[in-house]
Parts: C-alpha cells; sequence; structure tokens
C-alpha cells in the first residue's frame, strides 16, 4: 500500500502506520524518527534540525525534501510505504508529487485522521517515549505506562519526556499543525486523494484503513 497518514501530532499515525506496516510489509516513514536519529547521530541535517524541532516548529522544506528524496528511492520502498509524518506543508506535498510523478508512483491515498483537540491535548500531555533510539516504544503515563522504575517494557532502557512534548512546545507543535499542516486536507481533497477517518482507536482505524483500500 502506498498511503499517507496526516493528522494533527497525537492523532495516532505512528501507531497506525506501524500497524498498517505490519500487515503487508510496507515501509513505515516517519520523517520524525528519521530526524531524531539524525540528532542523535550528531550529523549535519541534525544538528540543522535540532533547534526547530525542540522549539517545536517545522524543520525547513529543503532540508525535509533531501531526506525524502534518497528515502523513498530505496529499495525497501518497492513494497509500498506509510508516510508518517509528511508531508507536512503545501511545497512538501507538492514537492512529493513531482517526485513520485518521477518515480512513475501513486498514493493509494491520504489518509486524514480526525481526532478532537482535547483528546490530542490530553494524550501529548501524557505521552512518553522511550529513549532507546531503536526502540522508541511510545507508552502514556495514564492508558499504558512504562514499568514500575519507570524503564521501557521491551528494552529496559529509560522512558522519558520528549523535549518537543513539554507545554509550551506541545501548544506551539498543535499551532504549527493548524497554520502550516491543515491546509493540506484540501489540498488533497481537490486531487480526489482524501480519505477521512474519526480516529479514537487505532486498531478501528487501521481496519477502516484496509476497507478502504478494498473498496
Ligand atoms: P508529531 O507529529 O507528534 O509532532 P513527529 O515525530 O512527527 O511528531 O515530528 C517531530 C518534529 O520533527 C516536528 O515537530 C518537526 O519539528 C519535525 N518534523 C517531522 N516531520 C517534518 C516534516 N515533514 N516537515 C518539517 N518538520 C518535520
Ligand atoms: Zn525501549
Amino acid at each position: 500500500m502506498k498511503i499517507v497518514l496526516l493528522g494533527a501530532p497525537g492523532a495516532g499515525k505512528g501507531t497506525v502506520a506501524k500497524l498498517l506496516s505490519e500487515l503487508d510489509g510496507s515501509v513505515q516513514i516517519s520523517t520524525g524518527d528519521i530526524l531524531r536519529a539524525a540528532v542523535k547521530g550528531g550529523s549535519d541535517p541534525g544538528k540543522k534540525a535540532k533547534g526547530y524541532m525542540d522549539s517545536g516548529d517545522l524543520v525547513p522544506d529543503s532540508l525535509i525534501m533531501e531526506i525524502m528524496e534518497v528515502r523513498l528511492q530505496e529499495d525497501d520502498c518497492d513494497k509500498g510505504f506509510l508516510l508518517d509524518g509528511f508531508p507536512r506543508t503545501i511545497p512538501q506535498a507538492e514537492a512529493l508529487g513531482e517526485l513520485l510523478g518521477r518515480m512513475g508512483i501513486g498514493l493509494d491515498f491520504v489518509a486524514s485522521l480526525e481526532v478532537p483537540r482535547d483528546v490530542i491535548l490530553d494524550r501529548l500531555t501524557t505521552r512518553r517515549t522511550c529513549s532507546n533510539s531503536a526502540c522508541q516504544e511510545i507508552y502514556n503515563i495514564k492508558s499504558n505506562p512504562p514499568a514500575p522504575d519507570g524503564t521501557c517494557k521491551k528494552c529496559g532502557r529509560p522512558v522519558i519526556q520528549r523535549d518537543d512534548e513539554t507545554e509550551e512546545a506541545i501548544l506551539n507543535r498543535l499551532e504549527t499543525y493548524n497554520e502550516k499542516t491543515a491546509p493540506l486536507i484540501g489540498y488533497y481533497r481537490g486531487k480526489g486523494l482524501l480519505r477521512n477517518f474519526v480516529s479514537l482507536s487505532s486498531k478501528d482505524t487501521v481496519e477502516e484503513i484496509k476497507k478502504s483500500l478494498k473498496g
């Protein structure tokens, strides 16, 4: 499958992408994960991205496109891909359209995950992430807590609150989403590619997306 997942921070794009990738081996491509790995690895793109990310701003389109041009042409994408967190601006969407056109690839559709704002806020402030960059398991202090000693149930490393998950950064991420990313809904609707999913449970959303792929 070749799907773009669109939605506010905390809408569940990552969880849905992961579950979908387990269905048929399509790769989950998360620009957030790629950028966090680059920051940790201390590479040039990582150094450029860190400040934007910590304050909840978007990384410049040119940097994202450099990364994604390379990533989308890697062999594992032949099986299909789930784009999680990309595109996030109209220029990124236009550049993606051009790139896929050159590659002779069409998207199945763009899945817009719709979640009420109060649910999003609650999820983001209670979210915790495994600090092991190879694991990055996501926890929630209310609904899915880490081990009692604050470590990851999968790999045993400390579970932390991301720098961009302070209240100030979260509010900025939501504002940035409304301003820069929400316009993609209209953009893709205009191209006839948009499908809406009211997404309160990731599992239910995956089932709906599966049905939508068949229909
Ligand atoms: P979330 O969707 O929960 O906000 P992500 O893990 O997708 O978090 O992204 C974390 C940060 O990485 C974003 O706040 C932004 O700074 C940067 N980022 C990720 N993807 C993009 C993108 N496509 N364009 C610009 N910045 C991005
Ligand atoms: Zn872990």
